[in-house]
């Protein structure tokens, strides 16, 4: 008996294969500034630069959220939808709660902002992708 171990497990951990979804995607750069707004202002970096490595979700580095980040996979879905390559998100709260909703409580919203650009170079688009499954 084989038993199949995947390269990158990384579906593990979220990732969602952009690169299967997106075959016409040759390149992808992403760079997102994370905002806690409160008394202080604090900036956190992150960033994406391959393509086989972009999650679905950014998550949200407040260890109070839930379900929390930034929803990267749309972002991009709309970006392939419009041939898109270059994309600014100014301030987009994130998705999560720091309180669940639960029973007749509408929960709280994370008070994290996410400001992204994304960059995506494209395979040749004169052309319908190639079938080389
Ligand atoms: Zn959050």
């Amino acid at each position: 008996m084989i038993i199949m171990v995947p390269d990158t497990p990384d579906y593990l951990s979220g990732t969602t294969c952009f690169e299967k979804k997106y075959p016409q995607i040759t390149d992808i750069s992403i760079s997102i500034t994370e905002t806690k707004s409160g008394l202080k202002r604090e900036y956190l970096q992150a960033g994406y630069h391959d393509v086989k490595k972009v999650p679905g979700i950014h998550p949200c580095s407040n260890p109070k959220c839930r379900e929390g980040g930034l929803d990267i996979h749309r972002i991009i879905g709309d970006m392939v939808t419009k041939n898109q390559s270059n994309h600014e998100i100014r301030l987009r709260s994130c998705i999560g709660y720091t309180t669940l909703p639960r029973g007749n409580s509408p929960g709280t919203r994370c008070s994290r902002d996410f400001t992204a650009r994304v960059q995506i170079a494209y395979r040749d688009s004169a052309q319908p992708t190639s079938s080389d499954k």
